[in-house]
């Protein structure tokens, strides 16, 4: 612990939680600005009894202001806050596949960490950690062969939160990691399916410069021979992301090669999303099916059922042993967690994410290290692995975290619940004690609810026989 009881807190990584974090703390920073600024006029940050500057932010829209020896006032007045992030912009992942679509554009998606860090008064450290010591209490960077461990010392601290998300498990299928493009970590994507787009539209204007041929209307494909693709696209993974970013490439692409007037006979694309299970696993068969049409319709082949084994040059090796040629290899499967966290001695579960209790802190660990997102499993209440349970656990994360650094009690947090339609209709018909009431009765606090679209609808359409309902 530093001197006169100030303390160090490091948020690791930028994800979901730690921007709700961060966010909160600005604004008790700047609650407590405006409670004191009768009799401190003149400064400009929420930082009790400490001169200020600007920092000159690269926003330079007045955010950037901090005290003079980088303390953050709002995770608590006195203590020192850093955030630590591979990258100074963080995307929102939920708006990821509306960016692969052309609706938003990168800023519109993204948070720049550097402009959040400065409004909450925090020292941004822009590295990327590869290890944690928890007995020196430091987090460390860059392997035996990277040119980052002599720009970037260790980072120590009193209090630790970790939210680093997870990447698709590429590196269990041989060649995926040499040849295939993982959709996260998510700046790394950008980067490559921007060099994509481009790609396409170099080839495609070689291949139909405008006028060569009338474009082809929606039905084109239905009506004649399929041409041969320009580029062929496949997205591994059945789950939600898969689905979303199949869907997100094949009406890009298709809008390029509008927007270029370049003909569909000779700059057609193609994508297929390929998965080993079931389209959508955990929802209910008739979404399954419901989704499945529409990306036949929307022109996206759909093959389920079938493993991909092997990732080659161009090339995606199927359990049946069907091989399917592609020209992008976009990989959305099962998230893992970093591999180095089973070296810090963290408690991990049997797939290595870090196991956390109800207070977001580590289970089994050192009581001051916590986690949230999607690198962190709670026995106690375990949900999906989505931004929405991430961006929940923020403002509860940062209470706890302002708690234990004023040695004031931490509280348990009970995550809103996903409700699948079929037991949505079961609860409601029955109005049974669920969990929710259960959790209500516990702990004095009401989760909310995310209700999978289809669970919705089930649950609107039979709510009116039971009361149970509440909180969507
Ligand atoms: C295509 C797609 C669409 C999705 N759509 C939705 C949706 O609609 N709704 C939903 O709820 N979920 C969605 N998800 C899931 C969602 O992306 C994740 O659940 C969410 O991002 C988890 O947030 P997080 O806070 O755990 O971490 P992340 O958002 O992954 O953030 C982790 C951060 O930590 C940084 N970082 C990572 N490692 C390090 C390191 N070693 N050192 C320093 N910094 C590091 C990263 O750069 C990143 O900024 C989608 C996912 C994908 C792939």
């Amino acid at each position: 612990m530093g001197p006169l009881g100030r303390r160090d807190l490091v948020l690791l990584g930028g994800g979901h939680s730690h921007v709700e974090v961060l966010r909160v703390f600005g604004q008790l920073a700047r609650q407590r600005l405006q409670r004191n600024s009768s009799s401190r006029q003149g400064l400009e940050t929420p930082l009790e009894g400490k001169p200020v500057r600007k920092s000159g932010g690269a926003a330079g829209d007045g955010w950037g202001e901090q005290s003079e020896d980088g303390s953050g006032g709002g995770a608590s007045a006195g203590h020192h806050l850093t955030l630590i992030s591979r990258g100074r912009f963080t995307p929102y992942s939920g708006m990821l596949p509306g960016w692969a679509s052309g609706f938003y554009s990168y800023s519109d998606c993204h948070i720049d960490l550097q402009r959040l860090a400065s409004y909450a008064g925090a020292r941004l450290v822009l590295a990327e950690a590869t290890g944690i010591d928890t007995l020196a209490r430091t987090v460390s960077f860059g392997g035996d062969d990277s040119k980052t461990v002599a720009a970037q010392p260790p980072v120590p601290y009193d209090v630790l939160s970790i939210d680093i998300g997870i990447t698709p498990g590429s590196a269990v299928v041989p060649g995926a990691d040499e040849h295939a493009t993982p959709v996260k970590p998510i700046d790394r994507f950008v980067r490559q399916y921007e060099k994509l787009l481009e790609r396409y539209r170099a080839a495609a204007a070689a291949a139909a410069p405008p006028g060569t041929q009338a474009s082809g209307g929606a039905g084109r494909d239905a009506q004649g021979p399929r041409p041969v693709p320009l580029l062929q696209v496949c997205v591994v993974g059945g789950g939600a992301g898969g689905v979303e970013l199949a869907a997100a490439v094949r009406y890009r692409l298709e809008e390029e090669r509008r927007r270029g007037g370049w003909s569909m006979e000779r700059a057609s694309v193609a994508v297929s999303l390929l998965c080993r299970g079931a389209l959508l696993p955990g929802h209910p068969p008739h979404v399954r099916r419901l989704v499945r049409q529409l990306l036949i319709q929307r022109g996206v082949e759909v093959r389920s059922g079938d493993a991909v084994t092997e990732v080659r040059s161009r090339e995606l090796l199927l359990y049946s042993g069907e091989r399917v040629p592609y020209d992008e290899c976009l990989w959305c499967t099962e998230a893992s967690p970093a591999p180095w966290l089973s070296q810090t001695g963290l408690p991990t579960d049997p797939e290595g994410f870090l196991c956390i209790n109800e207070k977001l802190q580590s289970e089994g660990g050192p009581s001051e290290v916590f986690a949230a997102g999607d690198v962190a499993t709670c026995s106690s209440n375990p949900r999906p692995k989505a931004g929405v349970f991430a961006v929940r656990q923020g403002p509860p994360l940062a209470q706890n975290l302002r708690s234990f650094l004023d040695g004031e009690p931490i509280r348990p947090f009970v995550p809103q619940v996903t409700v699948s339609a079929s037991r949505a209709v079961q609860e409601c018909r029955t109005g049974e004690l669920n969990p929710l009431t259960a959790a209500v009765a516990e702990n004095g606090q009401v989760p909310e609810r995310t209700i999978q679209p289809a669970g919705a609808l089930a649950a609107l359409r039979t709510r009116g026989k039971s009361g149970c309902w509440a909180g969507f």
